[in-house]
């Protein structure tokens, strides 16, 4: 068949693939430079896989001084969603993901010498390379209509493996005459484009992912559609042809898509483009209820929609460490030992990706968060916990910020001692975690207290406390308190016999927290009672008396 004339024939209009490919030059970068993508579908918000993808392209590109671009891959107009593509980017540049070229959001305009980086506009493109693929005798017009469900395809599948050991899906269009197809489109039929696939299922080829190494797969032998009927090009085509043109040297994706691998390097090959690297990362996923390992699912999984992170108040960074951990894990141990350095300063490495599906872990990110909130001072603390508040939970940020020098002295308690606290994890734990300080106490715990006890040792203390003691002096007075009182001050005489006291001193200390903080576990009361100051002290003390 003469190739041109149906190439002619299918596409009249389209330009040249010459015409893109200067349009397009090839980018000049350093030697070992990068170029990394994202290239989600817009679905509305961001998948937590899709913010470990950048992550991993972000890295990369930066580490190689390379780029980093974001691409929308609306072609799948079904599952178009208003918007969808401005949350994405705006998610990426809140977690310090932000792309250096490509789309960005829908009011600023693309950055870039490649786009447009949104594939619904560029079908012309897409067009030009199917048209090219027509001429070379590698690509037919098939007029097949729907009529097959999922079920049906499956089945017929299923029986070719039965029967022949592999599945070969060489489309009956293949064999319409010039004549035959122009009668077609004469009247008006609608073609979808597919691959002419040379590829054979007894064959197999080898090929290097960053992450999976070298493996041997099967070669493709389907005549994947290229272009729908609407002339719109399925994810395998748009990819092939927008990594060309846009020059990324690693596609990283998930490995739901290694399936196709083969079906994907024939096509550049047909294209006669040199395929990109590939990096196939594993899949975040968790057990589900019965213990079976599962896919983070949008439905059922909060945790897979990255702004969950932030309404929770999880600290940006920490969630970036702990996608780190997950995607290298020397991390941690780098961390420990660098605990001032930025985690851009880690050595990352696709290289270092484990094969296996890591499991979402809420432990281990509460981890890393308290580590990293640990690390923070009081000033820091403040700012993004008030950043957090005016968005999810207003009032507290009136208080917050009614007072700020108070509520920065709360944030302080042991924050600068060698070893801060490390209990809270996420911003919506601050206002129960210091409830006491921010709203006063509401309830006591007093299960298991000596009422009797606690009044009179707080009695007592009351009259001996002084906010200007120093730490010392102010423990010191505690220890007089205790022998006046009957409360031992040397444990090892307690635990000989303590019938003989009506406690020790962590005993006194415990009554002297529950009558400031209403708990018996708390951070420093020394520092807690300097910052309430002496009216506050006293009239807490004051309270314990109606318990
Ligand atoms: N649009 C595809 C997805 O969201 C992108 C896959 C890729 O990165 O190539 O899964």
């Amino acid at each position: 068949m003469d190739t041109e004339k149906l190439a002619k024939l299918l596409y009249p209009n389209a330009k040249t693939t010459e015409y893109w490919l200067e349009k397009y030059p090839k980018r000049e970068l350093k030697k070992g430079a990068e170029v990394t993508r994202l290239a989600p579908s817009p679905t509305g918000y961001l998948h937590t896989g899709h913010a470990y993808s950048a992550l991993i392209n972000k890295l990369t590109a930066k580490k190689s001084g390379g780029i980093f671009y974001l691409r929308l891959e609306d072609t799948d107009q079904k599952r178009l969603i208003d918007h969808a593509g401005d949350i994405a980017y705006h998610m990426l540049v809140s977690y310090d993901l932000t792309p250096d070229e490509g789309y960005r959001g829908d009011e600023l305009a693309q950055i870039g010498d490649y786009g447009d980086y949104i594939q619904s506009k560029r079908l012309g493109i897409y067009q030009s390379f199917a048209k090219s693929l027509v001429e070379k005798g590698k690509a037919f017009p098939c007029f097949c209509k729907k009529t097959e469900g999922i079920e049906d395809v499956e089945e017929r599948r299923q029986k070719q493996l039965e029967e022949t050991g592999n599945i070969e899906e060489k489309d009956p269009c293949r064999e319409l005459t010039y004549e035959q197809i122009e009668e077609k489109i004469k009247n008006g039929e609608e073609f979808a484009l597919k691959l002419k696939s040379n590829g054979n299922l007894d064959k197999t080829i080898v090929v290097e992912d960053l992450i999976k190494g070298k493996r041997e797969i099967r070669e493709n032998a389907k005549d994947i559609v290229l272009m729908k009927s609407n002339g719109i090009p399925p994810y395998a085509f748009a990819h092939a042809v927008d990594d060309s043109l846009m020059g990324t040297t690693i596609v990283v994706r998930g490995e739901e898509w290694y399936p196709s691998l083969s079906a994907h390097l024939e096509l550049f090959n047909a294209l006669g483009f040199k395929p990109p690297k590939y990096a196939h990362t594993p899949v975040i996923c968790k057990l589900d209820k019965n213990g079976n390992k599962r896919k983070l699912s949008k439905r059922k999984d909060p945790e897979a929609d990255v702004r969950f992170f932030i309404e929770e108040g999880y600290p940006k960074v920490a969630v970036i460490e702990y996608l780190l951990n997950l995607l290298n894990s020397d991390f941690e141990i780098w961390r420990t030992n660098n605990p001032t350095l930025s985690y851009k300063e880690f050595p990352f490495s696709i290289s270092k990706i484990g094969s296996n599906n890591p499991m979402f872990d809420f432990i281990k990110l509460a981890d890393i968060s308290k580590n990293y909130i640990s690390r923070l001072s009081a000033d820091e603390v403040y700012t993004m916990l008030v950043e957090w508040a005016k968005r999810f939970d207003i009032d507290f940020c009136k208080i917050l910020t009614e007072n700020s020098d108070f509520s920065k002295s709360v944030l302080n308690i042991d924050r600068t001692t060698p070893k801060p606290r490390k209990d809270i994890a996420k911003w919506n734990e601050v206002k129960n975690y210091y409830d006491y300080m921010f709203y006063g106490i509401k309830n006591y715990q007093l299960e298991d207290v000596d009422k009797s006890k606690l009044k009179e040792a707080i009695k007592a203390y009351s009259v001996v406390y002084n906010e200007n003691d120093d730490k010392q002096v102010w423990f010191e007075k505690i220890k007089n308190l205790a022998n006046k009182l009957g409360y031992a001050t040397d444990n090892k005489l307690y635990k000989q016999n303590p019938q003989a006291y009506k406690g020790n001193v962590a005993d006194l200390c415990t009554y002297i927290r529950l009558a400031l903080t209403g708990r018996k576990n708390s951070p420093d009361i020394y520092e807690i009672a300097k910052i309430l100051g002496t009216r506050e002290v006293q009239r807490r003390f004051k309270n314990i008396e109606k318990q």
